[in-house]
């Protein structure tokens, strides 16, 4: 097991933020026309057994789907995606860049027969439109299936590219199984591979790459940072002079004007850099559009309470595509990572059921491993207003530590280069723990965390 996975399965880890660019347009989906006319409902309409429905088939719905299985055994579940991919983790993408696992090795559930065998109906096709009224999903070649509740975990899709010539061939983002299949299919030693972004995918790739022995450029963000939208400039800094050591060039986005065939980056001096792919990894965006006329209320993503319950009975939302209670700030966020997905897809089938189950709010957390570099952020990691920060950098050896107070709480943490003790930051974030004397000591020394954390954990535990 590697160290991001060891850390990974302490945490529950990755990344509570958008990607770090804000795309300044919102994309235009590109659909075929499709049939006007809708065909018959191809639910099986049983008298008194519930009808579920789920749009999307990644974690948040596999785990809603399980939920309402166990359950509930004769219940009607029809998960309807669009990808035709068994269900599958994007956040093992990297691992199967990295040739660390096959393309399966990312899949779910790896038992042949999973979702049969729990008489669970996974459709591939693209639900485009809701009729709340009628409570009806209506797929883009006209099949329509009427639910009694309904659940959207459409999660996010990447952004536009920022520059001209997206569409040239060789040019790809990294964010569904088969972009990845695309990339592996297209790079061998000594490709030279540009990667365009700066954010927590971009970052997280860059390992797979250099393991591949592609000859790597990285275009940072807009603010000529790394993950600056989950690190302070210290720790952005440090992974991306981390990477430029490793043999990564990096270029700003001011100096590149457009996309030509090749595929080349055309720069600002008119040069060609021709490159044997090009990967988009600028932003995302979140699955909303088709909602549409649902009466569904939306922002960043599809507004939830803290039981998953959109602004529309019976309508719940899960994962990505939910911007739902943040614990560190108490407002509503995307928190668009795998373990918030998992658990509001849980709470959210409770719920369906008519339980009345509350999700407490997701805590920012981002663990990144860049090129063997592991850094990390919690909570309010850039710090409070009227709070105070204690950090302790060794810009040399790659090693940081930042904590954020606010009174005598820890609300926030970034690490870089050590991992000692990751779970400790986490534990007295979300557990509140006052620090007491301990918030001075830790101010002089913050190495000492796990000392507060035994000191006051037990002195609460008498
Ligand atoms: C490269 C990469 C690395 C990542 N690494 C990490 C990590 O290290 N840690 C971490 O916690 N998270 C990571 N993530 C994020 C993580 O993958 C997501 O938080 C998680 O997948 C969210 O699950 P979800 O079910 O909400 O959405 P998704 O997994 O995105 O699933 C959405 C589903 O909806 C379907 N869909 C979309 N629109 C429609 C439609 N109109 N009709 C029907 N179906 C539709 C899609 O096909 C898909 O099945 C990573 C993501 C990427 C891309």
């Amino acid at each position: 097991m590697g160290l991001l996975c060891k850390i990974a399965a302490m945490l529950g880890f990755g990344s509570s933020k958008k990607e770090e660019e804000t795309p300044v347009e919102k994309p235009v989906e590109k659909t075929a026309a499709q049939p006007q006319v809708a065909k018959p409902t191809a639910t099986p309409v049983v008298d008194g057994v519930k009808k579920y429905v789920l749009i999307g088939a990644g974690p948040a719905s596999v785990r809603a789907a399980e939920t309402l299985r166990k359950a509930d055994p004769a219940c009607v579940i029809t998960m309807i995606g669009l990808e035709k991919e068994s269900p599958y983790s994007r956040m093992a993408l990297p691992y199967y860049l990295s040739g660390m696992i096959e393309d399966t090795g990312t899949h779910l559930r790896k038992t042949e027969g999973h979702f049969e065998g729990l008489n669970i109906d996974h459709v591939f096709a693209k639900v485009e439109k809701i009729d709340s009224e009628k409570q009806t999903v209506t797929t883009g070649s006209g099949d329509v299936y009427d639910y009694d509740k309904l659940m959207i975990a459409t999660g996010s899709r990447p952004a536009n590219c920022p520059f001209p010539g997206s569409d040239t061939t060789g040019v790809v983002n990294c964010w569904t199984l088969e972009d990845g299949r695309e990339i592996l299919d297209t790079i061998k030693p000594g490709s030279k591979v540009a990667l365009l972004g700066a954010g927590f995918v971009a970052s997280i790739i860059i390992e797979a790459m250099l393991k591949r022995g592609v000859d790597l450029t990285v275009m940072m963000g807009r603010t000529g940072k790394m993950v600056s939208r989950m690190m302070d400039d210290t720790a952005g800094e440090m992974i991306k002079s981390w990477c430029e050591a490793k043999g990564v060039t990096t270029i700003i986005p001011s100096t590149i004007k457009s996309i030509e065939p090749g595929p080349a980056l055309k720069r600002d001096d008119d040069s060609l850099t021709e490159f044997d792919l090009i990967i988009v990894a600028t932003g995302v965006y979140s699955n909303i559009e088709f909602l549409e006329g649902s009466g569904i209320e939306t922002d960043q993503g599809i507004i939830v309470d803290e039981g998953l319950k959109t602004s529309v009975d019976n309508i719940y939302a899960a994962g990505d595509v939910a911007q739902g209670i943040d614990f560190s700030t108490g407002g509503l966020s995307v928190h668009a990572i795998q373990p918030t997905a998992v658990d509001h897809g849980r709470i959210a089938a409770v719920n369906m059921m008519g339980g009345s189950a509350a999700y407490k709010g997701s805590l920012c957390m981002n663990v990144l491993d860049t090129a063997g570099l592991v850094s990390t952020s919690f909570g309010s990691w850039g710090g409070v207003e009227g709070g105070e920060t204690a950090t302790l950098v060794d810009v040399d050896n790659y090693k940081y530590i930042r904590l954020n107070f606010k009174d005598d709480l820890l609300v926030g943490a970034i690490t870089v280069g050590r991992t000692d003790f990751i779970g400790v930051m986490r534990g007295l974030i979300q557990s509140e723990v006052p620090l007491g004397d301990w918030k001075e000591k830790l101010t002089e020394d913050p190495t000492l965390l796990m000392n507060a954390y035994l000191a006051q954990s037990l002195d609460i535990a008498r």
